[in-house]
């Protein structure tokens, strides 16, 4: 008997059909005599549409009151699975993230989990009963309704399976496992029986969204293993066949045979590049031009300044494309005239393409052969960073597909 934590994405939970399959496998497991903890998402759409009318009313409407919103689709889902599991005979109770209660700090929309209460869940789990908990949610010191980002509820299993000490959590989701790259993208891409937890960090923080970046945070923390599989299979098919299907995540780089050079291919349509021109080049100007925008709370990503010429350089960067704006009119605002500035350009329509794998470290040659395959495809390099176990480009959101397409060939990446 083991303790093992089940999550199901907004798919796997989308219509009442697909809850009373999530309930036919959870009744499986429990039925192999595990205890089971389930962390359900909203139902797809839910959360988009919800968070939809609180704009309808307000452009920038407040986030403690967006929380209050955003939080009930998950309350929705763990209400109609205990219903669906309690119609097939089975014990199940539902919990909202405060009556756990998971602990968050109050950073509304994009809060942090702080600490889980495990008591009442293991009480529940001893008397027999399959615990139901609201993925995305949890409750802040002073009693508030916070949520963790959206693909939160990744990060509620995580977390939940991490405190209570289980043996393994089961991402289950709409793809069945972790693939070379998004299968929606590339037809050909091939899933991974493991990926190492570095390369599911990196893939997940580039903009692979199987997995929120935080639960594989936590995943490596805590050394809880980890699995992405699929909701969608017939869900009485074998126990063993399924626990051993999809996507491992591995601790034990060596054990990662799958090929030697590059694992994934991750893209991130979301991006936006601003330059500051003509900024003079003296001590100082970085933080005099990043100092305010990080001020507003807004996250810089890849940054170059370039060579000066007679004492002026260029200086560029890259935020989120939802807070260009709040950027260019951070920028515009003060710091133009306060550094003396030329003018200030941005581009909204860029997208980051990325090569990851931990094989990059002993293989040179990665970045000519990423580098070479794009010049091939006429695709314009605007920006690039690279750590360790990555290359990251940034070009014209129009090449984007056409990028990882070729990418993903050119390393070899599809199946044989
Ligand atoms: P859920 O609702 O179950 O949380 P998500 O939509 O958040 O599901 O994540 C699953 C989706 O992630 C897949 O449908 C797929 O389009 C996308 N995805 C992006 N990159 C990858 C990848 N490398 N492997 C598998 N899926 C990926
Ligand atoms: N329902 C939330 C969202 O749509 C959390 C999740 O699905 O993981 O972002
Ligand atoms: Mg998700």
């Amino acid at each position: 008997m083991a303790l093992i934590v089940h999550k199901y994405g907004g798919t796997s939970m989308g219509s009442t059909e697909r809850i009373k399959n999530v309930a036919k496998r959870v009744a499986k497991w429990h039925d192999a005599g595990h205890q089971i903890v389930v962390v359900p998402s909203a139902m797809s759409g839910e959360t988009n549409r919800i968070i939809g009318l609180a704009k309808e009313i307000s452009a920038q409407p407040d986030p403690r009151e967006l929380d209050m919103i955003a939080s009930t689709g998950e309350q929705v889902s763990v209400g109609l699975l205990a219903i669906a599991l309690q119609a097939i005979g089975k014990q199940a109770v539902s919990y909202a993230g405060w009556q756990v209660a998971i602990k968050t700090d109050s950073a509304h929309t994009k809060a942090r989990i702080a600490s889980i209460d495990e008591t009442k869940v293991k009480a529940d789990l001893d008397a027999g009963k399959i615990v139901i908990i609201t993925g995305f949610q949890g409750v802040d010191e002073l009693g508030n309704i916070t949520t963790l980002g959206r693909g939160g509820s990744d990060t509620s299993a995580v977390a939940v399976a991490a405190a209570l000490k289980a043996q393994e959590c089961l991402i289950y989701t709409d793809v069945d496992g972790v693939y070379t790259t998004d299968p929606r993208v590339v037809s050909d891409a091939r899933r991974l029986n493991t990926v190492t937890f570095e390369e599911m960090l990196e893939m997940a923080s580039l903009g692979s969204k199987v997995l929120q970046i935080r639960s594989v945070e936590f995943a490596g923390n805590y050394r809880m293993p980890t699995r992405v599989l699929s909701s969608l299979t017939d869900p009485l098919i074998p126990l063993e066949e399924e626990a051993n299907s999809g996507t491992l995540i591995s601790f034990e780089e060596d054990t990662h045979m799958e090929q030697a050079t590059i694992t994934g291919i991750a893209f991130n349509r979301d991006e936006a590049k601003i330059t500051v021109l003509g900024v003079p080049d003296r001590p100082g100007i970085a933080y005099q031009i990043l100092g305010p925008v990080a001020d507003a709370n807004i996250e810089v990503d890849m940054i170059i300044q370039n060579q000066s010429v007679e004492g002026k350089t260029d200086f560029t960067f890259t935020v989120p494309r939802g807070e260009y704006t709040k950027a260019m009119e951070v920028l515009e605002g003060s710091v133009k005239a306060h550094i003396g500035a030329g003018s200030i350009v941005g581009d909204s329509k860029v997208s980051k393409v990325s090569v990851v794998g931990v094989g990059m470290r002993s293989h040179v040659g990665i970045a000519s052969q990423m580098f070479r395959t794009l010049s091939e495809e006429s695709i314009n390099i605007q920006m690039i960073s690279t750590s360790e176990i990555k290359i990251s480009v940034l070009i014209d959101e129009k090449y984007m597909e056409l990028a990882v397409r070729a990418l993903h060939k050119a390393f070899g990446l599809e199946n044989a």
